[in-house]
């Protein structure tokens, strides 16, 4: 590992100036992705400066019903908050479906929306990849892509987003709170990640410097009922195949409103726009739901070992719709 400097910050305003006055120095929090890159030889700042302390950690109720997570949240205490499991239990079972519980103790709100891609040629400094090497090439484009992107990708880079309370986040039109060494702003969660384009080095769209300090949750009545289902290549402590975070409103039979976002397709967490809008003020039945993956996944390029990813998105986002609306097989809501 190569040598660095390591401050402890006193507060968040002296964080952001130490970070923004040196191109290589980055935020050190839980730790949980970083440090691992910085032994892989993947990240090597030249200054870690150490918010783990001063991030805010509490979970807040804010006006009509919404919470502000403070970004030194760990996730297994939002997991585990009563609030949470009641008016976003897709968001519990997302954060539940990650990593293990040693690294639930430890990992961040802010640190989990930061997390990069779990693909295996960024994770080895001996192969190419655009996003660890800008102009480096992409390995992963003639080498084994079963985990990799079916939507959005580029000729520079397929690799997916790995984090599942993101995919949650997104569903419920979450706001990342963030200061910087201009002030503070406001970042909508569909706005935060990026597709990777021609830049797939910038997972985010933050700028140096920059540092997370909340994410708030609007008031969503939806999001009471709401679901996250993750498929993967075994039952615990592994990376979305494919996951599903989605949220229903029922008038009598019909969708009056739903909320969808799937993970582990794209290299940012992906919002099912296209399905919201074909689901919403029709039936809750299994061939509506079928219809609604159809015009979303209508777009997806597979690559060479993932194209399983299709009929496992569209099996997955039915089956969610069928447990949140109780609609059998074959038909109507229940
Ligand atoms: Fe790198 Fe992206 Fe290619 Fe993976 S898919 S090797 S992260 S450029």
């Amino acid at each position: 590992m190569r040598p660095f400097e390591y401050e402890l910050a006193a507060d968040a305003e002296r964080a952001i100036s130490a970070v923004a006055a040196r191109p290589d120095a980055t935020f050190l929090a839980g730790g949980t992705n970083l440090v691992d890159h910085m032994k892989l030889g993947v990240a090597s700042p030249d200054l870690l400066v150490d918010v783990s302390r001063l991030l805010p950690a509490t979970i807040d109720e804010r006006d009509g019903g919404g919470l502000r997570i403070g970004a030194g949240v760990r996730n297994a205490d939002l997991a585990a908050d009563m609030r949470v499991r009641t008016r976003y239990p897709a968001l519990a079972q997302a954060l539940l479906a990650g990593a293990s519980g040693q690294l639930r103790n430890l990992a961040t709100t802010g640190g989990n929306l930061l997390q990069r891609t779990r693909c295996a040629y960024f994770r080895d400094p001996s192969m190419a990849c655009n996003k660890r090497e800008p102009g480096a090439g992409c390995a992963a484009l003639d080498g084994y892509t079963r985990y990799h992107a079916v939507l959005g990708a580029s000729e520079h880079c397929v690799a997916t987003n790995p984090s599942d309370m993101a995919v949650a986040l997104l569903a419920f039109d979450a706001v990342v709170q963030v200061s910087g060494p201009d002030g503070a702003r406001e970042v909508p969660l569909a706005d935060l990640h990026r597709l990777p384009g021609d830049a797939p080095e910038r997972d985010t769209t933050l700028r140096h410097g920059e540092l997370i300090t909340a994410v708030d949750l609007p008031p969503l009545p939806i999001a009471a009922r709401s679901a996250y289902r993750k498929v993967r290549d075994r039952a615990s402590y592994a990376f979305a195949l494919v996951s599903v975070a989605a949220a229903v409103a029922l008038d009598d039979e019909a969708i009056a409103d739903v909320r969808i976002a799937f993970g582990g397709v794209a290299h940012a967490p992906w919002r099912a726009s296209r399905a919201e809008a074909a689901l919403r003020g029709g039936p809750a039945t299994e061939a509506a739901f079928r219809a609604a993956a159809d015009a979303e996944l209508a777009d997806a390029r597979p690559l060479r070992d993932n194209a399983f990813k299709v009929p496992m998105a569209t099996g997955a986002l039915v089956a969610t719709l069928r447990e949140l609306t109780g609609a059998g097989a074959g038909g109507d809501a229940r």
